[in-house]
């Protein structure tokens, strides 16, 4: 089994979940008492997110390639960014390191292929919503169309994920509001909804909906699960 290495707190809410979905991943497919090898480098998020709120990416990316050398160092064989926001500066993680990094826009963009979709709806931070780094990896390497919220929208998504799901807070209003976006986003065409922050899934389940729900962390933690244990 290969070392799965992490690069979490951002924010550990999801990382927690993370942690969880890798042990389970390997539990089911090994059983018994088997679980996931993992080196993690945790960072402080607070700092993280007044840099992505000042726009200082090339100081983000400093600090990121920095804890995914550590995390290599420590023995990981391969590296998750365990946010999508974060995979902006990704190129430059990538570099700093020599080990393979897991795309989280690549594994959630396979599976939607695989199953068909063609055009789906992106739920996540701003940056994630209306950049480019996301949605155009989406369309140009797996031919999906994405549609995003309207402005008032992303709003609201990108307030809830900072003030609420990020410090633990699961408000049933926030839910109903993300559920109405879900619903507008299948009106505009979207066959099924990517939950493109790893939070969203604290608020919003399957059971919720009956648009088909794409939750990056859970979907991108399988693919680690898969990879550490292929040859
Ligand atoms: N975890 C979130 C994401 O998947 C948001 C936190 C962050 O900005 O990294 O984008």
């Amino acid at each position: 089994m290969k070392t799965i290495g992490m690069l979490g707190g951002m924010s550990w809410q999801s990382t927690s979940s993370y942690y969880r979905a890798l042990n389970e991943g390997i539990k089911t497919r090994l059983g018994g008492l088997h679980s996931a090898k993992i080196c993690m480098v945790s960072v402080d998020f607070d700092e993280i997110e007044k840099l992505q709120h000042a726009q200082d990416w090339d100081a983000t990316a400093a600090i990121l390639a920095k804890a995914a050398q550590s995390v290599e160092a420590a023995g990981a064989d391969f590296l998750l960014i365990c946010t999508n926001t974060m995979h902006k500066v990704a190129p430059q993680i990538e570099q700093a390191i020599s080990i393979p990094l897991l795309h989280i826009t690549d594994a959630t963009g396979q599976k939607l292929r695989d199953n068909g979709v063609h055009c789906v709806g992106l739920l996540g931070t701003r940056f994630t919503m209306e950049q480019d780094f996301y949605k155009d990896r989406l369309t140009k390497k797996f031919g999906i169309d994405v549609v995003i919220p309207d402005d008032a929208d992303r709003a609201l998504i990108h307030r809830v994920i900072y003030d609420e799901l990020c410090l633990g807070i699961i408000n049933d209003e926030s839910r109903s509001s993300y559920l109405k976006i879900i619903d507008k986003l299948k009106q505009r065409g979207a066959a099924a909804v990517i939950m493109g922050c790893t939070e969203i899934a604290l608020l919003v389940q399957q059971a919720h909906t009956a648009v088909p729900l794409y939750d990056t962390a859970e979907i991108h933690a399988q693919q680690a699960v898969n990879f550490a244990l292929s040859n």
